[in-house]
């Protein structure tokens, strides 16, 4: 009952009968398969082995006084991430916007409320099951993607969050993110409906939310993506 208030919620329940998928919600799931302006700061850009060794404290510091690349300027505060420290599902998306800017944790904005909903959708919450944080800790001017180089800047940080955490399974959320974990340029639709490993770890990659805001077909193909990934953390 409280699934279908979510998707109807999500504008979802239509789609969901047409693709047969609230179906397979009732029965359960079986394993499958700049500028910048005024006076620049120093650069502080911490050595990625010394990031590698750090905990949670020391981390959230070092991303806090990054001014490794050149989004450090425009930022009103980094933003490091939110959720259980130690939850099996870890979502990753591309970057902070205004509102996360501004609040300092990560999808709080339209977006956010989209992707939280859609975790509800398959009965998982942030700072319960889900870790969230992004590929870049700063907020790219209006919202732009971040460039290869600033993501390479933040690769660190990310990637020891990734360890701290030690999810059973990564939702890589648009393009920026699967680049980033995955090393790869294919596709975005290439990519969807298997299951791939950063590292050692599955990943299974979907649609940003904000894209998502502008395409109900693709919230479909979306939620699809959310159930392959329950399905594949079950199997995990
Ligand atoms: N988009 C992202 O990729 N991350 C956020 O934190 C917010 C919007």
């Amino acid at each position: 009952m409280r699934d279908k208030r979510i998707l109807e919620a999500l504008e979802l329940a239509p789609v969901a009968s047409l693709y047969g998928l609230a179906e397979e919600r009732a029965h359960g799931s079986e394993a499958a398969p700049e500028v910048g302006r005024g006076p620049q700061p120093a650069r502080i850009s911490t050595p990625a082995g010394a990031v590698a060794a750090m905990g949670w404290t020391e981390l959230r510091e070092a991303v806090r006084d990054c001014t490794a690349c050149v989004l450090c300027r425009q930022r009103k505060q980094a933003v490091f991430g939110v959720g259980n420290e130690a939850a099996p599902w870890l979502f990753i998306g591309e970057g902070p916007g205004a509102d996360e800017d501004e609040q300092g944790d990560p999808f709080v904005g339209q977006a956010g409320k989209l992707l939280d909903a859609m975790l509800a959708s398959i009965g998982i919450a942030r700072g319960r099951e889900a870790y969230i944080a992004n590929v870049v800790k700063c907020r790219p001017p209006g919202n732009r993607t971040p460039t290869p180089e600033e993501a390479a800047a933040c690769a660190p940080f990310l990637d020891r969050q990734i360890e701290l955490v030690g999810p059973k399974l990564i939702v890589a959320l648009g393009k920026t993110a699967a680049m980033r974990l995955l090393g790869t340029d294919a596709s975005l639709a290439s990519l969807r409906g298997r299951v791939h490993r950063y590292r050692d770890t599955p990943l299974v990659v979907t649609y940003h939310p904000a894209y998502l805001l502008r395409s109900l077909p693709e919230k479909a193909k979306a939620w699809e993506d959310l159930l392959f990934a329950r399905r594949t953390l079950a199997a995990a």
